[in-house]
């Protein structure tokens, strides 16, 4: 995935509240597959949510920031192991590959937790 798409994603959303995800490939210049992969990966971690919507008479999607407020930045998720997943696409909650049973994942999060509580960005549950 790269990083200069998310960071244009999020920037459109940023400046327009809104975006329709089958209009996106001819606004970037990037193949509808990459820009579905970058989308899911930001959903999968509570930056944007997807609603169905119907384009021209075409499914797709429209696209909103959930954490707008607090100023997403791509520091955000680099830290997750599926920026650079070669299981991405199969990847999803209940399938075989899930995010709920990911070592990787599992570890990355142990780890990003404790830079957190050593840098006090958050505090230790009690
Ligand atoms: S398999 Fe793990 S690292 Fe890969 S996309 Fe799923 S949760 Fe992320």
């Amino acid at each position: 995935m790269s990083e200069s798409l998310v960071d244009k994603v999020l920037s459109m959303l940023q400046n327009s509240g809104e975006l329709i995800q089958s209009r996106l490939p001819k606004l970037l210049g990037v193949d509808a597959k990459t820009i579905s992969k970058t989308l899911k990966l930001l959903e999968r971690n509570g930056v944007i949510r997807r609603e169905k919507f119907v384009d021209e008479g075409k499914i797709t999607y429209k696209i909103y920031l959930v954490k707008r407020e607090q100023g997403i930045e791509l520091n955000d998720i680099s830290w997750a192991p599926c920026t650079t997943c070669p299981n991405l696409e199969r990847c999803g909650r209940g399938q075989p590959i899930s995010p709920e049973s990911c070592e990787k994942l599992t570890i990355a999060i142990k780890i990003e937790h404790q830079k957190l509580l050593s840098s006090g960005g958050i505090n230790s549950a009690k």
